[in-house]
């Protein structure tokens, strides 16, 4: 039956009768191919903008200018770090009022403020926090046009702490990213290499047999990255095609064994782990009074005790090279909750407390500690979905359509650079402002 409704949606006729009801396709969303620089285009600046950010812009080789009122543009930057009062929030109206018409479909738009945390004055604090809500409501509203609009935060001044995040927001990298904050600190960064971001990494990734892991092999292999990728016995011939693909190593083991952690340490062959992507996971739904208790165990034991477990031991036995990059999959079903998947929110909003306190241990080292946190994205596990909630979990966002494997990967990819050692603790959405916990 489901399958019928699913042929009828998608054949012309239902096409049409969707048409003349008003809803219209998406709008295809661009994504990388690998061009140099990343962001091709001119990006309009809001007066007054600071040097700095004309000098971060410029490392990024991305070229700016003032915007010009009578052009359209595919990307735009509002400076907002000198703002001070209520008063002064009245310069984004002033601009965006006429900047938003004057911006193509699939243009992005990045605001810079300072961090609330960090402000001098409870004023300034809350008309920093205010940059928040403009900039989720900007990005529902021109999500229509799939306009993109990001919040980067700085500590006080947009310094080259803030470069990996603002050419990664401003580039096609960030496809299924929008009305979204990010927080960069002071920490001091490696210079960027934007050809080869991880060249001479070695990066492990587990559930890297298919969907959005092997996404992330795939991804981290093109920045430059050797992969080893890890999946259970079960997936050994899929982890093997994906690993020849990337010229990778394949590891085959359950990580909620007893001795992943020593299989691990073992495959590394004593050479220091760069990057750690903890991406396997597993649903296993039922509503609570329904669930068998192995189904609970599950979904806890892979999607958050073994990432922790691997962690400490990893930790323990120094294996983690200095400046590591750990980035753990989460989900906005551990922001939102969702019906019959109490176990896997719980693991999920678990794994996003655990990179949040782990990041603080991490925060006077060189290494971070990151989450993304995917919306609906395309994969064999969003297919087993029935038809009718698949087609509803897919369009419930501002760019009203699922993201791809690869927009998960490429934000993994960000957060792995070198040069994004100023993101630690983070929680990025890949959920194209899902409205689910929006
Ligand atoms: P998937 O089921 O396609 O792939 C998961 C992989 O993890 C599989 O290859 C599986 O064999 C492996 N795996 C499972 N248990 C394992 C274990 N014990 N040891 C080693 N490997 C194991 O799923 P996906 O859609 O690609 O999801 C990847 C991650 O993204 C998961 O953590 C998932 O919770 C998260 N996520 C996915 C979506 C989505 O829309 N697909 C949304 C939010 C979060």
């Amino acid at each position: 039956m489901s399958s019928m409704i699913e042929r009828l949606f998608y054949s012309k006729v239902g096409q049409g009768l969707l048409s003349a009801m008003g809803v219209k396709p998406p709008v295809d969303l661009p994504r990388f191919a690998g061009e140099i620089p990343w962001v091709k285009n001119t990006v309009a600046m809001a007066e007054p903008a600071q040097e700095s950010l004309a000098r971060v812009l410029h490392q990024c080789g991305i070229n700016h200018e003032v915007r010009q009122a009578d052009k359209k543009y595919d990307a735009h930057i509002f400076d907002a770090c000198q703002l001070q009062t209520s008063a002064d929030l009245k310069s984004l109206y002033d601009d965006f009022s006429k900047a938003a018409n004057a911006l193509n479909p699939t243009a992005k738009v990045l605001i810079i403020g300072r961090n609330p945390e960090r402000c001098d004055s409870a004023e300034q604090a809350s008309v920093m926090s205010a940059l928040n809500g403009f900039t989720r409501s900007l990005a529902k509203e021109l999500g229509r046009k799939a306009i993109y609009v990001n919040l980067l935060y700085v500590d006080q001044d947009i310094t080259d702490t803030a470069a990996s995040s603002i050419n990664f927001l401003l580039s096609a990298r960030a496809a299924y990213v929008t009305g979204q904050p990010l927080i960069v600190n002071q920490h001091s960064v490696e210079e960027a290499n934007w050809q080869q971001p991880l060249a001479g990494k070695t990066a492990l990734v587990t559930g890297a047999a298919q969907g959005i892991g092997a996404a992330i092999a795939k991804t981290l292999h093109r920045d430059g990255a050797h992969i080893i990728g890890l999946d259970i016995p079960q997936a050994e011939q899929a982890l093997e095609n994906t690993m020849s693909e990337v010229n990778g190593t394949a590891l085959c083991l359950d990580i909620t064994s007893d001795t992943a952690a020593e299989d691990i340490q073992q495959a590394l062959k004593g050479e220091p782990l760069d990057i750690l992507v903890h991406n396997a996971g597993v649903t296993r739904d039922k509503t609570i009074a329904r669930m068998p208790e192995h189904f609970w165990d599950m979904a806890i034991n892979i999607n958050l005790k073994a990432p922790m477990s691997i962690n400490q031991a990893l930790e323990k036995s120094g294996m983690f090279a200095e400046d590591a990059r750990v980035i753990c999959i989460s989900s906005i079903s551990g922001i939102a909750g969702n019906v019959g998947q109490t176990n896997y929110s719980a693991s999920k909003s678990g794994i996003a407390g655990y990179v949040s306190a782990q990041s603080k241990q991490w925060q006077n080292s060189n290494r971070t500690v990151n989450a993304i946190a995917p919306g609906f994205i395309e994969t064999q596990m969003t297919e087993q979905i029935p038809f009718m909630t698949r087609e509803m979990g897919r369009r419930m966002n501002s760019l009203s359509q699922g993201g791809k494997p690869e927009d998960v990967a490429e934000a993994v990819a960000f957060f792995a650079q070198p040069a994004s050692g100023s993101l630690n603790g983070q929680l990025l959405r890949v959920c194209g402002q899902s409205l689910l916990g929006a």
